[in-house]
């Protein structure tokens, strides 16, 4: 799996909700102690997926190694 893209959480425009959490099926996130995401295993993630980023209502996910924002 990819070594230098995983997603980045922005806490700031977290709300929670764990959709991430709940939808990726690479055990990327894990749920924290205080009920946020954490991104556990940047490993697992798949280059290029953008699943989650899709899907975040907040748009709060952005990507280590993404070319379009770096
Ligand atoms: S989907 Fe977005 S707003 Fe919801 S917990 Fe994940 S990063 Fe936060
Ligand atoms: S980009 Fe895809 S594989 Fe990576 S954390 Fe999001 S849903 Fe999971």
């Amino acid at each position: 799996m990819a070594k230098n893209w995983y997603p980045v959480i922005d806490y700031e425009k977290c709300s929670g909700c764990l959709t991430c959490f709940n939808f990726c099926p690479h055990d990327v996130y894990e749920v924290r102690g205080d009920g946020e995401p954490l991104v556990a295993n940047p490993s697992n993630c798949v280059e290029l997926c953008r699943g989650c980023q899709k899907i975040c209502p907040n748009e709060a996910i952005s990507y280590r190694g993404d070319l379009a924002t770096e």
